[in-house]
Parts: C-alpha cells; sequence; structure tokens
C-alpha cells in the first residue's frame, strides 16, 4: 500500500501538518529515535534527519519508539477504552446523568473526559450527555408519546425543565415537534482516519472524514433539506454501515448494501447514481461520467455533483479520476484517494 510520493513531498505534509495523510506513512527522526504519524503536532525535525517508513512495523523494527504525542500504533483518533467504556454505559442507559463523581467512580477523570469530548466532538460531556437524552426524547415524541411522560422518562425533574432544555436544542418547544424528523450522528474510526456518520430513519446520509473541510457547509445543508435536527446517537442503519465499512477496510467487501438517504437535485442524483455503478477496482473519467450521462459537455457539472456527494466510500466519488488519468480533488484528500485505490485495486 506504499504511497507513491517523493521525499521532498512527504516532508511537506509534515511541515504543513496536514492530517488528511495520518495512517498513510510514518515520519521516523534520527535525532530523537522517536516515529510519528503526519500531523503530529509535536516539533517539526529537520529535513536531514527523518526518514519515512509506510508502516509502524518499519519504523519498530528499525529501533524506533512511537511518539506519545500522536500515538502513531493506535488506529488514528481511536476512542480510549476509558472513554469507550463510559461511551457503551450511554448508550445502554441514554438517561442516566453521569457527573464529575460518578467518572471518578469509574477510574476517569472528568477533566480528561472534558478534553476528548471537547477536541473529538468539539461540545462539553454535559452537552453530549443532554443530546444524547433529547435524541432519545425526539424520538419517543415524534413516535406520538406524552410530553409529559416522555419529559419524566428521560430523567427530567420538571416539564419545564425539559422544555427549555428542548427549546434550547431544536430552536422551537417539543410541542411544534411535527414535522421535524432526526440525523443520527456517530463519530468511528478507520485506518486513515476517524469520520463522521448521519443516517435517517430512511437511511445514511453523511459519510466523511472528519477533517474535511467543507463538513460544517454539508451538516447545514442536510439539515435543510432533509428539515431535519442533527443529534449523537445511533440506529440500525448506522450499525449496518459500520459493520459494511469494517468489512470494505479489511478488502472483504466489494459493494455496500445499507439504505442511503440522498437528497440532492435531480441532476445530481443521477450522477451520484452513475457513480454507484464504477465497479470495485476500476477508475473513469469525469468525461466518461458525462458521455454516460449523456451530456457530453457537462463535465464541469459533473465534477461539481461529485464533489456535493456527502457519502464517502459508499458512493465512489474516489473512482473518478482527471481527463489524462490524474488524481484530481477529493474532499477527503488526495492521500486517502490514493489509499482507497490502491486498496481496490490489491484486493480486486
Ligand atoms: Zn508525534
Amino acid at each position: 500500500m506504499a504511497l507513491q510520493l517523493s521525499f521532498e513531498e512527504k516532508y511537506k505534509v509534515i511541515v504543513l501538518r496536514d492530517t488528511t495523510y495520518a495512517g498513510l506513512f510514518y515520519v521516523a527522526v534520527k535525532t530523537t529515535g522517536i516515529f510519528c504519524r503526519p500531523g503530529c503536532t509535536a516539533r517539526t525535525p529537520k529535513a536531514k534527519n527523518v526518514l519515512f517508513y509506510d508502516t509502524t512495523h518499519e519504523a519498530i523494527i528499525n529501533g524506533y519508539r512511537p511518539c506519545k504525542v500522536c500515538r502513531p500504533q493506535e488506529e488514528v483518533g481511536a476512542t480510549p477504552a476509558y472513554i469507550q467504556q463510559i461511551l457503551d454505559e450511554l448508550e445502554a442507559n441514554p438517561y442516566q446523568r453521569l457527573k464529575d463523581w460518578d467518572l471518578r467512580q469509574r477510574g476517569v477523570e472528568p477533566s480528561q473526559i472534558r478534553r476528548w469530548f471537547k477536541k473529538h466532538h468539539n461540545m462539553t460531556f454535559q452537552a453530549y450527555q443532554r443530546l444524547y437524552r433529547i435524541n432519545g426524547a425526539f424520538t419517543k415524541i415524534s413516535n406520538g408519546e406524552s410530553i409529559t411522560h416522555t419529559a419524566y422518562d428521560i430523567g427530567f425533574e420538571s416539564l419545564s425543565g425539559f422544555n427549555d432544555s428542548f427549546k434550547s436544542t431544536f430552536d422551537h418547544a417539543p410541542s411544534q415537534e411535527k414535522g421535524k424528523s432526526v440525523i443520527h450522528l456517530i463519530r468511528f474510526t478507520t485506518p486513515i482516519g476517524p469520520m463522521f456518520a448521519g443516517a435517517t430513519s430512511s437511511g445514511v446520509c453523511l459519510t466523511e472524514f472528519t477533517d474535511r473541510p467543507m463538513l460544517e457547509t454539508e451538516f447545514k445543508d442536510l439539515k435543510k433539506r432533509l428539515n431535519a435536527v442533527i443529534l449523537p446517537g445511533e440506529n440500525d442503519h448506522l450499525k449496518q454501515l459500520q459493520a459494511e465499512l469494517a468489512e470494505y477496510f479489511a478488502g472483504q467487501r466489494k459493494a455496500f448494501t445499507v439504505p442511503l438517504h440522498t437528497p440532492g437535485s435531480a441532476f445530481s442524483q443521477s450522477v451520484w447514481t452513475l457513480l454507484q455503478g464504477i465497479p470495485y477496482g476500476t477508475t473513469r473519467t469525469y468525461k466518461e461520467q458525462a458521455e454516460r450521462l449523456g451530456k457530453p459537455k457537462a463535465i464541469r457539472a459533473v465534477g461539481r455533483a461529485n464533489g456535493l456527494n456527502k457519502i464517502a466510500i459508499l458512493i465512489p466519488c474516489h473512482r473518478v479520476l482527471g481527463s489524462n488519468g490524474e488524481l484530481v480533488g477529493y474532499g477527503g484528500g488526495m492521500g486517502r484517494k490514493k489509499w482507497l485505490l490502491d486498496h481496490e485495486k490489491q484486493h480486486s
């Protein structure tokens, strides 16, 4: 899976601290004996002191120790076990409130969990728990359960407290909830970096790498198009998605069966459908895609619709190349596009 980048190109990735190459190669520093993944925030080493390896294994057998800052031997952005244990507990019982005291009882330092949530979900742990509870409430109310019962069921001591909390999350009261839908959002890791995935009750509507620059815009667009709110939580589609993606990354899955929910213009829809027809392990150019659509002159429009795809990997926009076969534009970063194409080639 060697990434064909020159020494200079790899060094540039290190200098720029580009996280989209994390997991694709490793940098070892001769003067310190330590190796890092690209994007590490530790000090930038001089070019004459660095060596590049494709795997952590190679770096280790050559005598380098993993950096304590970026922990290159762990999957990028992996959830530490002590936090996973808390997340599992919340999933089993979304309506309990874990306070600092409860966390310490479980051997977790509250400040650690605060920092982790801030970094990976950009919210406090309290806010995450509250959204998780509200998510449960939302589902109950949309299924026709009474607001009063729901408020008490999910652990609010008063109806007004519940109303206030609900309002601050959704910008309106729970009684006005009819017609809105929920996009459940999870974060998980892959060998080439952490991803967000979102799903409505109809299907998966988002899979993106968490460092994609356009992510905020994609969230906004989805909320608007689906008249929905985005809340942390999981549903059956997201469970199926994670299982299928794990098989894909292990080289054991070539097509996806999880239902998709892809709001967009009729033209975008036609481009995305066509993308899903590009066989695993093969590529096409934008020009070929435009021709297949019966619109040979719409090459740019096809490129734009590719860029609007919010379902990375499952709608394989990474399988489209420039007219000379060059790797062009990928929201998740070029390194990842190259990795995905190499991976599929290797397993087809
Ligand atoms: Zn490091």
